[in-house]
């Protein structure tokens, strides 16, 4: 299949999903000799051969294949190969899912805290110990530098770890009582099974944040990886088995994203929905949750103003720039889409920056020096496309770039675009891709108004020396993470999450713990001492 029937197809997994494998025992290695490239042949088979690339998706501690047959076949972006065919999976294989995983939680929200921590340890240190293979994995299914695929590996099992260590602290309360005979506490439980669905542009991390916490508390999960970056989801899955995590606390399902989210939504053994993707679809999750009430936590798309004021240090302020905003060639939610300047320093910035994005590497993740991979899909290419074209047409400049790049599939190149305003298309949503636009602003309550002149609320970054300004400019943006002087602001040990449409609840950090636990109030009764 082409890349761009690829990209086009991309949301429709029946159109997608192929018929039953011609033997339900085809290992990805028999796919792989008549599908793929020398160099990738080579790279996956090694990766078969370490045991992590595995092809079935996993319920109750089985390597499953979809009930009716059906595969879906996992890309490459960067060179279209096709890696293997993975199970197309559907609301039944997620009502199994659920039921194993609602048994798993009656034991393993059973052990004691330091038992879970043991394991969850164990995991971490099983996914330190293959992050080589893991980053290989990241490269190949979803396009980043392996450099910055072996970064997501560090940064998704800290997740774990952080987890292991919070398991142990998950303290209740004790209420002092208005009355003397009663003592009054506070318990905090596993809130039970839950539903983590996540997208392709972080496809480990945005697992490892949702699970290590969920299983730290005692819940179990049927995770739904997305469908262009399964095989990532499947190894850590591996590790988790390996690391004495029982069969059924960790399930993974994918294939039908809307039957398996329908499936997930209407169970009652499902009690929380923990999601990171698109506004859109977290919108429909969210109303979908209301059939059962269910605990939601969502982790929604940004629009991240990146403001540079006269008196910012011009390196740092670049430096800091060129990371948030071309990190995995610009396809994060916490990406600056809008770099506000303040017309003083606006041509200095603008030459110092393009001169530094021209002189990014593009290619294909394995190859030496490369920083920039390929977009994720076609269709991520397009609406790249029409979000420069809009822009121009409204009388923007391209300082750089402004094309598909001549390496040809999805490849783009880093682009710099001047005279932006806040009205066009580009700075309304987000353009996930390597294109930075520029716009020029007089004053700092100018700054702060065009900032906040969005529905988005995730991540915000201030570039300035003026301490007073740090203050104040950081209280007034409407967002969930500010970034002063630093393009890079993620970490396990800090809460990260959106205000308005960007989200609900918070990932990472002791307040993550929260979002996996319920709250028992216990009074007891005819206490007095006599
Ligand atoms: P997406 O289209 O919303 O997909 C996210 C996940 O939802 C995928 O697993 C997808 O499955 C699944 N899905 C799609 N439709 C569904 C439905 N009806 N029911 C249940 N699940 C459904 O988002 P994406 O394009 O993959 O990811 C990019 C977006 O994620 C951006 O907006 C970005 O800002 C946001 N994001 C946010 C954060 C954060 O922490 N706030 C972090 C990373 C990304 P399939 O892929 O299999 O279709």
């Amino acid at each position: 299949m082409g890349i761009s029937q690829m990209g086009l197809l991309r949301s429709s997994c029946s159109a997608l999903c192929h018929g039953p494998r011609a033997a339900s025992v085809l290992r990805p290695s028999a796919v792989l000799t008549r599908q793929i490239s020398m160099d990738t042949q080579n790279l996956v088979a090694r990766l078969n051969s370490s045991g992590l690339l595995r092809s079935q998706c996993l319920i109750g501690g089985k390597w499953t294949e979809a009930y009716d047959g059906k595969t879906i076949p996992v890309h490459n972006p960067a060179t279209g190969d096709v890696l293997v065919n993975v199970p197309c999976m559907g609301g039944q294989e997620t009502n199994d899912a659920i039921s194993v995983a609602y048994e798993a939680f009656l034991s393993w929200s059973k052990l004691t805290a330091a038992e879970r921590s043991k394991r969850l340890r164990k995991w971490y240190d099983l996914l330190m110990a293959n992050k080589e293979e893991l980053g290989q994995i990241i490269t190949l299914e979803q396009g980043k530098p392996l450099k910055e695929a072996i970064g997501e590996v560090n940064y998704g099992a800290a997740f774990i770890e952080f987890s292991a260590e919070e398991a142990k602290r998950i303290y209740g309360d004790i209420i002092p009582s208005p009355l003397a005979d009663r003592r009054l506490l506070v318990l905090k439980q596993p809130v039970g099974v839950v539903g983590a669905i996540t997208p392709w542009n972080f496809p480990l991390a945005m697992i490892t944040r949702k699970v290590g916490p969920a299983l730290a508390c005692g819940c179990t999960v049927v995770i739904k990886p997305s469908e262009l970056t399964p095989l990532t989801a499947l190894a850590a899955a591996e590790l988790a088995l390996q690391a004495g995590i029982p069969p059924g606390a960790v399930n993974v399902v994918f294939g039908n994203a809307p039957e398996i989210g329908d499936a997930l939504l209407a169970s009652r053994q499902v009690r929380k929905i923990t999601f990171t993707g698109s506004t859109a679809v977290g919108k429909k999750l969210m109303a979908g949750a209301a059939q059962t009430v269910k605990k939601v936590s969502l982790e929604l798309g940004g629009n991240a103003p990146c403001i540079i004021f006269d008196d910012a240090d011009l390196e740092v302020a670049v430096r800091g720039a060129l990371g948030t905003k071309f990190r995995n060639s610009g396809q994060t939610c916490v990406c600056a889409n809008r770099i506000l300047v303040q017309e003083g320093i606006y041509e200095k910035f603008a030459i110092a920056f393009s001169q530094a994005v021209q002189s990014m590497q593009v290619g294909e993740g394995f190859t030496e020096g490369v920083v920039q991979g390929p977009l994720i899909n076609e269709a991520a290419v397009q609406k790249v496309e029409s979000f420069v074209k809009d822009a121009v047409s409204k009388g923007a400049k391209v300082l750089l770039g402004g094309k598909r790049h001549s390496l040809g599939m999805t490849f783009y190149e880093p682009t710099v675009i001047g005279d932006i305003k806040n009205e066009m298309l580009i700075a309304r949503n987000e353009v996930f891709g390597p294109v930075a636009p520029l716009l020029r602003f007089k004053t700092e309550e100018e700054a702060i108004r065009i900032a906040n002149d969005t529905d988005a609320g995730l991540a915000a970054y201030v570039f300035t020396e003026n301490v007073q300004r740090m203050w104040r400019v950081s209280e007034a943006l409407e967002y969930g993470l500010v970034g002063v002087n630093e393009g890079l602001v993620s970490t396990e040990v800090a809460p990260f999450g959106g205000v308005k449409e960007s989200g609900l609840g918070r990932e990472g950090s002791k307040y993550g713990m929260d979002e996996f636990l319920e709250m028992k109030y216990v009074c007891l009764g005819n206490m007095s001492s006599s």
